[in-house]
């Protein structure tokens, strides 16, 4: 069997691929011009419940955590050899799917390779460690187990790269699982999992479900069976995963939104500054849960750096994933374009100024779900826009005059995910880079990350960390195994008797 029934690319269950239950399928458009992609299976909570009893069965039977973690991690590396060979193929499905630029869908899967080599190397690098009690005649050890069936549900922007964080560390530990990649972007999911196929993963270990949230997604929350939930999305969806997951007191992993600063002191680097402002606003049309949306700028250069950003803004080229002069691409859907629609005017309503951006594009774009480059500046740290994710490509500018007020307006949001910092002083850096409550901080740069380090979010931006050592630490529980080599009666309840 192939991934492919006649012309349907189907769940994979239990080591074979296979339609829904009840035959449901979905067709995919490419967002940036409505051409159809694929149709694909749709499954039901029944679909996915046979996914988890198939997940449960693999990991119980113990031979997946038994495997040694050098030959799980030796998967891993041979997962992005294959990716490597077929990168053109994974690079093309991910950008019919989201729209985006083939090179930007091109670097996506040369970071997901690298997440694939990470966790490859170090899968036999985390044993445990030896306690010291004091005490010779005792052995004390903590072990990491693998903490068992994990489910992962993941979002639209980043499909493959964020499936490969939870993936790849999971196949490290041992641990077996279900992926429900988003409903939109399905492809690279299935491309996975035929690699996985391919490279001999024992049957049960890794399943895909395909499907919405509220029906393929809701059973990895609710059902005792799953260990595990890591979820990456929005943070309403990750409200609700966390409750229903709390019935059943599972792991929960949650990587969230963010409302990201950008802070830039008038020392900064000036042409450097405003360029990265543009990339840390607008790569991918802002639908990165890291961007830089909220531009925090000193008083002294606002009206020159914003007149500046609002130039270059203006110039941006939008197009579909082939348009080689496109430098940037499509939202993802239509009700997500009218989302933003929405949360501009209601910015501008709140008092922002609309000083670029804002449209739908040229007619050109007319069968896409473009939106242009909006920069709204004389925002109030209540505005709105200032508030809410929006998502989209749309920077707020607020601006501040000492170094204590820029902390306090960077901090001032519910989230806490990434933000930078643009100085030229090494103090400054150094003091704003600690005072930020949020997990990433770049200082003179904004969006390189590599997976030797943690990526996750302060507050409502999430629960846990991806990538680095914690990354795979989220995928591992710890058991303290003590050992007596001299056991001996202890006399705690003295026989009262005089035997
Ligand atoms: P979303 O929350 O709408 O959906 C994410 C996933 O959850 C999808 O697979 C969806 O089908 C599923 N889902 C929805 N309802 C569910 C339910 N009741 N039970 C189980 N699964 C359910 O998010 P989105 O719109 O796809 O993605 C955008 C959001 O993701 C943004 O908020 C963005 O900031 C966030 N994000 C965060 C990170 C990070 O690393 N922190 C990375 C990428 C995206």
């Amino acid at each position: 069997m192939t991934e492919q029934t006649n012309g349907v690319a189907t769940l994979y269950i239990d080591g074979a691929w296979v339609p829904a239950a009840d035959g449901a399928t979905r067709t995919i458009h490419c967002p940036a011009d409505g051409s159809t992609v694929g149709v694909v299976s749709e499954a039901s909570a029944a679909d996915t419940e046979r996914a988890i009893a198939a997940a449960r069965r693999a990991f119980d039977a113990g031979q997946w955590s038994a495997t040694p973690a050098a030959q799980r991690g030796d998967l891993l590396l041979a997962v992005a050899d294959a990716m490597k060979e077929r990168k053109d193929e994974f690079a093309r499905a991910e950008a019919l799917d989201t729209g985006k630029r083939l090179v930007e869908a091109e670097g996506d899967m040369d970071d997901i390779m690298g997440c694939f080599r990470y966790f490859g190397k170090i899968a036999d690098q985390h044993p445990g460690r030896l306690v010291d009690t004091g005490d010779p005649t005792v052995i004390s050890r903590v072990v990491n187990e693998p903490v068992g069936v994990c489910g992962m549900i993941t979002p639209w922007n980043f499909p493959l790269l964020q499936a490969s964080w939870k993936i790849a560390p999971a196949i490290a530990a041992g641990d077996t699982f279900i992926l429900k990649p988003a409903e939109l972007t399905p492809h690279t999911a299935i491309l996975i999992m035929d690699v996985l196929d391919k490279l001999g993963l024992p049957a049960g270990v890794g399943n895909l479900v395909l499907g919405a949230g509220a029906t393929a997604g809701a059973p990895l929350s609710s059902h005792p069976d799953v260990d595990l939930v890591s979820f990456t999305g929005g943070l309403v969806t990750g409200r609700t995963i966390a409750q229903t997951a709390a019935q059943t007191i599972k792991k929960v992993a949650l990587e969230l939104g963010g409302k990201n600063p950008n802070v830039v002191f008038a020392d900064a680097d000036f042409d450097a500054a405003v360029d990265n402002a543009l990339n840390a606003g607008f790569l991918d049309s802002g639908l990165v849960c890291s961007a830089g949306t909220r531009l925090i700028v000193q008083d002294t250069i606002a009206e020159r750096f914003v007149d500046e950003l609002v130039r270059r803004a203006a110039d941006i080229r939008l197009g579909g994933p082939f348009d080689e002069a496109a430098q940037t691409g499509p939202l993802i859907s239509a009700a997500h374009r009218n989302k933003v629609t929405d949360y501009v005017e209601r910015g501008v309503a709140a008092g922002a100024r609309l000083r670029v951006g804002g449209s739908w594009g040229g007619d050109e774009l007319k069968d896409g779900f473009f939106y242009t480059p909006t920069v709204l500046d004389q925002c109030d740290w209540d505005n709105p826009a200032v508030v809410e994710e929006g998502f989209g490509p749309v920077i707020t500018v607020e601006t501040f005059s000492t170094e204590a007020e820029a902390v306090e307006i960077a901090n001032h949001t519910e989230y806490g995910l990434a933000g930078a910092v643009w100085t030229s002083d090494s103090g400054t850096a150094n003091r704003v880079s600690r005072a930020l409550r949020h997990g990433t901080i770049w200082i003179n740069d904004y969006h390189p990350y590599v997976p030797q380090a943690e990526w996750g979010g302060f507050k409502n931006s999430g629960i846990g960390r991806e990538l680095g050592p914690s990354g795979l630490g989220e995928y591992v529980e710890a058991k303290h195994i003590y050992e007596n080599t001299e056991p001996a009666v202890s006399g705690w309840f003295p026989q009262q008797n005089g035997e």
